[in-house]
């Protein structure tokens, strides 16, 4: 409910009285929602904090219970905004500007401005208010439809596009909502002026109900009347007990009841429901900090249920607080980066006799020193830190999933050249990392497929089977030149450390 102001009677017949009986029968959430009064109550938000404790106070009242409910305040758990802010990424505008409240409203509401952003996107807060708790059913009048249909459509998109089921598709609880007239015989309703509040004096309803107009009945008292057609009428039909309303009823087409008489029954009829609403509303607000109190602890209570749901909402954004498999398999471990540092540091490696082996730590020191850290290579989707040395074997995988071949240049010291032996597989990037041992020199270049595929299908051809292709790589000046297998040799000055084709 927003905190708009003081409830009335209709508010208390349409939803108070429904949501008091629910509360024995589901676990309930109920709560003041002050960020919907800022959609658009924004200009002014002085009274938001009044208004929440008279709603709150209403609440209670009424008779929903802190012990069988949860009662809190919707800004009190920013699950509420987290969750409107995820679920606003993937809203469609289209579905926000076809809800039937928002041109309505903005033709309605005259006085304020509405062209809001906030405004615009009060749907998608109220299906995150409603989603947060996972919701199976929200208890609302026909006018509200649209509302939860669009919960439904949100969450429906969010549990397809994500390939979850985090939420449930919500359904609307149409409780029976008596009509309730006001003192002009239309709908009670605060835009109409003629409510009957929960909160006023008994001289204050006394005045309303006796200025009410008996819409032509009666003018004269002898005259009889149809009660069917007078708004006094009608508030005894909703508040008066069986017999009363049977002798106004009658009193009225006999003409022995005199209109004063009727209107002095509908008042006391009218004042039953609010004076024990009343007393008890009364003696919360003589202790105002201990309501306050309840609910602060009842929206931390809520929240702990709201962080139950964003735990799952982060996990699927991949924004969850866990560092998590994400960070398991991204970068460099502790152990891997070790033997890097090792590897330069220990003087036997570059003595090392076995040439694979020299190889593959190379390529490790390589992949845990100079390749970014957002472009580590997986094979099948797992850490292949160990895998490398499989590479004759198995292709490496880019993080788009592209074939990538890794080999360094074979051990050789001639000055400024630098040569590479690559099977004769289908990969599409090669990364050949020359390197030399003095100064510990190791560099790579990532060959897009555009650049071999050519030079590689021609090899192709004169090859045997099983037989590697041979690549070289010079250095003339500041240029890099690869040849594959004795073709013309090509500029690849611009590829060196560059990582795009492995994106
Ligand atoms: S008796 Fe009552 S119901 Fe009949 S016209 Fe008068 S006020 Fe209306």
């Amino acid at each position: 409910m927003r905190p708009t102001g003081k409830l009335h009677l209709g508010n208390y017949m349409g939803a108070l009285a429904n949501w008091v009986k629910l509360q024995d029968q589901y676990e309930c959430y109920f709560f003041i929602a002050d960020w919907h009064a800022l959609t658009t109550d924004y200009a002014d938000p002085s009274r938001i904090k009044l208004n929440t404790l008279d709603v709150a106070l209403d609440f209670l009242a009424a008779g929903l219970d802190p012990e069988k409910s949860t009662i809190f305040i919707q800004s009190h758990v920013p699950q509420h905004a987290e969750l409107n802010l995820l679920l606003g990424m993937m809203t469609p505008l289209g579905w926000l500007e076809r809800v039937p409240t928002y041109k309505e409203q903005q033709e309605n509401l005259t006085g304020k401005d509405l062209t809001n952003f906030g405004f615009l996107g009060y749907p998608v807060l109220m299906a995150s208010d409603i989603l947060l708790y996972q919701t199976q059913f929200v208890p609302v009048g026909q006018d509200q439809t649209a509302h939860v249909e669009l919960t439904r459509e949100v969450a429906r998109r969010f549990n397809s596009m994500y390939k979850s089921d985090v939420f449930p598709e919500p359904e609307a609880l149409y409780t029976p909502v008596p009509k309730v007239p006001g003192t002009d015989g239309r709908k009670m309703s605060k835009s109409y002026g003629n409510t009957i509040g929960l909160t006023e004096a008994e001289s204050v309803t006394a005045t309303k109900i006796g200025n009410m107009s008996t819409n032509g009945q009666r003018i004269r008292q002898t005259d009889p009347g149809d009660p069917d057609l007078c708004p006094v009428g009608d508030l005894h039909k909703v508040f008066s007990s069986a017999d009363v309303l049977a002798e106004t009823q009658q009193g009225c087409r006999a003409a022995s009841l005199r209109c004063a008489e009727c209107k002095d029954g509908a008042f006391h009829s009218v004042r039953n429901v609010i004076d024990p609403f009343y007393k008890k509303r009364m003696e919360m607000e003589s202790n105002i900090e201990q309501t306050w109190q309840m609910l602060r602890d009842q929206s931390a209570k809520a929240a702990i249920r709201a962080e139950q749901t964003m735990v799952e909402v982060r996990e699927v954004f991949h924004l969850s607080h866990e560092l998590g498999e994400e960070g398991r398999s991204f970068g460099v471990s502790a152990e891997d980066l070790h033997n890097a540092h090792d590897l330069t540091a220990h003087s036997d490696w570059w003595n090392l006799k076995d040439k694979a082996e020299r190889a593959k730590n190379l390529r490790d020191y390589w992949r845990s020193k100079l390749l970014p850290r957002d472009i580590s290579l997986t094979q099948e989707g797992s850490r292949v830190f160990s895998s490398l040395e499989r590479e004759l074997d198995e292709p490496l995988l880019s993080p788009r999933k592209k074939r990538v071949f890794v080999t360094t240049s074979r051990d050789m010291d001639v000055a400024d050249e630098w040569h590479f032996e690559i099977p004769s597989k289908s990969y599409e990037v090669w990364m050949l990392l020359p390197w030399r041992k003095e100064g510990y020199w190791l560099d790579c270049f990532a060959i897009p497929q555009k650049i071999f595929s050519q030079p590689f299908a021609k090899a192709k051809k004169s090859m045997k089977k099983d037989e590697k292709i041979s690549v070289s790589l010079r250095k003339d000046g500041e240029r890099f030149l690869l040849s594959i297998h004795g073709s013309e040799p090509v500029d690849i000055t611009e590829l060196r450390g560059n990582y795009e084709p492995l994106k």
